[in-house]
């Protein structure tokens, strides 16, 4: 891989190697665009099987962050860093504040926060080296549990597809296939249910799929869940659930869900659209998470009220994205695309003024 040509090609800022041989820390972090403010973005630690994967994640998931950013109408640059080790075994004190110490050296110009592979406890002992880190819990003066606020967010843009495909945001008895019973999934499986939809539900893990269970949710096998005849699947598992396997199975008019990189590739927007399957791009839906840790490491009161509030505005987004899409004639999720991308241009102009 030619990482200039990367950077070039996909519009990235900065790239970074951090390494700390005692504590085995390798990271990567990639800034992508700080037009509109900071890089933000979460860290990953993930067991990648060679350095260009590590790097290849690093240059995408940054470049998603600048979208979900630009979306949310939040001041906040794209960015994310990759922790090159194994999740389960190599997890320590020093690792995280070694990782710490390398992200306060970059003085705000990049805040973090948890992503898959780290949790709480990892940016607790981070937070002891640099205040660049969001959503710690709310005993340590953070935010706390970001997923409630991302549930909120996805629940409201299921809403607005419903608007959009059956003419109402009621979604009283219809039929949810939800992927993912896990800290977002879950919750949407909640606001669902007790809207009184039939909720179907998988998940991978046998706690996760009793919680489903207790909130009233019929459970299936996970790999029937791209099979069953629904009104909408919403993905809150795994990213890249609408590829080539599974493009042709599913039997819904709506895709609305948590999961980053739904698509396997942009490809995959227009095929949707063939066969008349309303898509909600996942940076939009999903930004409840964002939207929490923006308003935390912007403002010095901190309003919950404030987060919740923007995650329903999801709703509006959500359908003024449809609107674009139809009139341009052009899939939803580049409809999100041109529009974020309209919005670093404007703000880009405004830096210039002095
Ligand atoms: P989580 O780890 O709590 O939940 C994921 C769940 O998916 C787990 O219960 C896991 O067992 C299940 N799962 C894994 N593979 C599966 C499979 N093949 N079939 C069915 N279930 C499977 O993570 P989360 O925080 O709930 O996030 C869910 C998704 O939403 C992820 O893609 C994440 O990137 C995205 N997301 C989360 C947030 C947030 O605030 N937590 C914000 C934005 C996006």
């Amino acid at each position: 891989m030619n990482l200039f040509e990367q950077m070039e090609k996909e519009g990235h800022e900065q790239f970074m190697f951090f390494q700390e041989k005692h504590s085995g820390l390798k990271a990567i972090l990639a800034i992508h665009n700080t037009v509109l403010g900071p890089g933000l973005g979460g860290c990953r630690m993930w067991n990648y099987e060679k350095e260009e994967d590590a790097i290849y994640d690093a240059l995408r998931l940054s470049k998603g962050m600048t979208y979900k950013s630009g979306i949310s109408g939040e001041d906040f640059g794209g960015a994310k860093t990759v922790v090159w080790a194994d999740p389960e075994n190599d997890k320590s004190e020093e690792l995280f504040r070694a990782l710490g110490k390398f992200i306060n050296s970059l003085n705000g110009r990049y805040s973090t926060g948890n992503d898959v592979g780290t949790n709480y406890d990892d940016f607790v002992i981070m937070s002891k080296e640099t205040p660049y880190v969001g959503a710690l819990p709310k005993e340590y003066g953070g935010s706390g549990d970001s997923s409630i606020a991302t549930a909120y967010g996805v629940y409201n843009g299921i809403k607005a597809c419903s608007k959009e495909k059956y003419g109402t945001r009621d979604l009283k008895d219809k039929i949810v296939a939800v992927q993912g019973l896990g800290k977002v999934g879950s919750k949407v499986a909640k606001h669902l249910i007790d809207e009184e939809c039939k909720v179907i539900a998988t998940d991978i893990n046998d706690t996760h799929l009793q919680v489903g269970r207790e909130l009233g949710a019929e459970i299936v096998d996970a790999e029937v869940i791209y099979d069953i005849d629904c009104d909408i699947f919403s993905p809150n598992a795994l990213g890249a659930v609408v590829n080539e396997d599974t493009i042709d199975r599913f039997k819904c008019d709506i895709i609305a869900g948590a999961a980053n990189n739904v698509l396997a590739s942009l490809d995959y927007a227009e095929k949707l659209e063939e066969r008349g399957i309303l898509y909600a791009p996942d940076y939009v839906i999903n930004a409840g998470g964002l939207i929490q840790v923006a308003d935390e490491l912007d403002n010095d009161n901190y309003s919950e009220e404030r987060v919740m509030k923007k995650c329903e505005g999801i709703y509006l987004k959500i359908l003024n994205i449809f609107s674009i899409a139809r009139e341009k004639n052009i899939s939803t999720a580049e409809a999100a695309d041109h529009l974020v991308e309209e919005r670093i241009k404007a703000i880009k102009y405004i830096n210039t003024i002095r």
